[in-house]
């Protein structure tokens, strides 16, 4: 039940999750030592940030002599595949296409990248409709405006 329950990270605790991620396994020093230049922290904060990841179950700790390392518990892809479809959950599903639109104008892409792209764009112009369903609560957007 537990593990089944959403974690919401903030940007700061993303910065350590990344770390973590990336070495597997390190100290609130290896953290601090990756993350010092970039975010200007004090070890204290890089401490803190642990301890609320800790406690929301995305890291786990484990004690060694008078040190402890930490390890994620939950996965990079995951949260990369939760906080893009965040996006999607926060705006009027009609204004979806807008907001993918901007963020491929962001990315840097590769070929590979654009090849999956297309593919999937293909396989999505197959399922298009003439006017996307809008299920959002009255008063939340003005799609309502055009059919009520
Ligand atoms: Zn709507």
């Amino acid at each position: 039940m537990q593990a089944m329950e959403k974690i919401t990270i903030s940007d700061a605790e993303w910065e350590v999750m990344r770390v973590v991620w990336t070495l597997k396994q390190a100290t609130s020093k290896e953290i601090n030592a990756v993350l010092q230049d970039k975010m200007a922290w004090k070890p204290a904060t890089t401490k803190t940030l642990i301890g609320r990841l800790v406690k929301k179950g995305a890291l786990t700790t484990e004690a060694m002599g008078n040190r402890f390392i930490y390890s994620a518990a939950i996965s990079e892809e995951v949260e990369i595949k939760e906080a893009t479809s965040d996006i999607l959950a926060h705006i009027c599903n009609r204004k979806a296409g807008e907001a993918i639109a901007h963020l491929l104008e962001e990315a840097a892409l590769s070929h590979d990248d654009m090849a999956m792209l297309e593919e999937l764009l293909k396989k999505k112009k197959s399922e298009a409709v003439d006017v996307v369903a809008c299920d959002c609560v009255p008063g939340q957007c003005t799609c309502q405006h055009f059919h009520g």
